[in-house]
């Protein structure tokens, strides 16, 4: 055996698995194909948000748990990194433009308080509107204090600090019992080999049913707008509307986001869609409206076929554990996933 766990992908899934193992002692190896954080794990987004607390059940509890527990693991992650992930619970505005919507957001602030157990609550404000416009929000805007922001390329960095390095120049190719084949002629054997590698862990699984593969890779596209150095943003809620998000990053900087694309010819390359959307994001929110694009941005989704996590054994090879599907929430999920990746290598 090259190695007791073999982890192939240094996304944040592959990287909170590997510290996951090595916190229990295990010995880890991490391969990827490019580096730390190439594939979507460099969202310039990083929202942590919850479902709606309303028509509460076991999918909103394991998310709401999930994203409680992450406060406190990236906490422990930069004490022992002294590396910022920029984690804040800084709220998400999502305006109201109607006032038929007002009654329902009341009483999904009801529900919030019980469902979200004192930790954060859900009111209606009347926002700042040089951050939201009056004009956008008419009927105010839900201020979701439960919706929290990282810095998901500082998260990687710190889960690498904690892990120890990263190979790269491995990317695999094909699986067989406990051996990891890579397109460079490289074979490495691991006890364990956990497929971490985003959307491309799909090929390397059988369909779900005919002609239904296990998942498939959504392509978003996302910005990054220098705003100017005293702007203040930090401080400042997440705003959401219509699949639009406007997220305020330290330094100045704010992120708008993100396309949802089945079909695609470029996975990587950005295009008119992100264009539109950065043009709505100037219009609902001024301090943007001037604001100087300095980076566009696009990666795949993994979406596992039913849109939730996928960390399972591989169903026909012997020592191979697949941990994909974080999808839209992958940030959040992606310690959970890693425990119960962990765990299949006792069951
Ligand atoms: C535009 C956009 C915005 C997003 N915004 C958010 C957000 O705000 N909040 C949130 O929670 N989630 C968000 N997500 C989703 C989130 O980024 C993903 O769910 C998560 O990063 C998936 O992590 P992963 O480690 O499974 O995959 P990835 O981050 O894709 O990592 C896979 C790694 O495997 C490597 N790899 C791939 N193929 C191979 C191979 N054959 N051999 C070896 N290595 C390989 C890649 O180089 C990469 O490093 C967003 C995604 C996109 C695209």
């Amino acid at each position: 055996m090259d190695a007791e766990c073999l982890i192939v992908g240094a996304g944040v899934f592959g990287l909170s698995i590997a510290r996951a193992l090595k916190t229990t002692g295990r010995e880890v190896v991490v391969v990827d194909a490019v580096g730390v954080g190439a594939g979507a794990s460099a969202t310039p987004l990083g929202v942590l948000a919850p479902h709606a607390p309303d028509r509460w059940n076991e999918k909103k509890q394991s998310q709401f748990e999930a994203l409680t527990s992450l406060s406190e693991l990236v906490q422990a992650l930069e004490d022992e990194t002294g590396i910022d992930v920029g984690y804040r619970r800084c709220g998400r505005l999502i305006p109201l433009t109607r006032d038929t919507h007002v009654p329902l957001w009341r009483g999904r602030a009801q529900d919030a308080e019980s469902n979200w157990q004192g930790v954060a609550g859900m009111s209606i404000i009347s926002p700042d509107p040089t951050w939201l416009s009056a004009e956008a929000a008419p009927f105010g805007a839900v201020n979701c204090g439960l919706s929290a922001r990282i810095d998901a390329r500082n998260y990687c960095r710190a889960l690498v600090a904690s892990v120890g390095t990263v190979e790269t120049g491995y990317r695999l190719s094909h699986l067989e019992n406990n051996t990891a084949i890579f397109e460079n002629g490289t074979r490495l054997s691991a006890k364990w080999i956990f497929l971490a590698t985003g959307a491309d862990a799909f090929r390397l699984l059988p369909d779900v049913e005919d002609d239904v593969p296990a998942g498939r890779g959504e392509k978003g596209q996302a910005a990054i707008l220098r705003v100017g150095p005293d702007s203040g943003l930090d401080e400042l809620p997440i705003i959401y509307r219509d699949r639009l998000y406007i997220v305020p990053r330290g330094e100045g900087l704010v992120a708008v986001g993100a396309t949802s694309e089945r079909d695609y010819l470029d996975a990587e390359t950005t295009d008119t869609q992100l264009d539109t959307l950065i043009e709505r994001a100037r219009e609902i929110c001024p301090r943007i409206a001037e604001a100087e694009i300095i980076e566009k941005w696009a990666r795949l989704r993994p979406r596992a076929a039913n849109k939730r996590l996928l960390v399972e054994k591989h169903p026909s090879l012997e020592g191979v554990i697949v941990a994909t599907g974080g999808f839209k929430t992958g940030l959040a999920m992606a310690h959970i996933a890693a425990e119960q990746a962990v765990a299949k290598t006792a069951a």
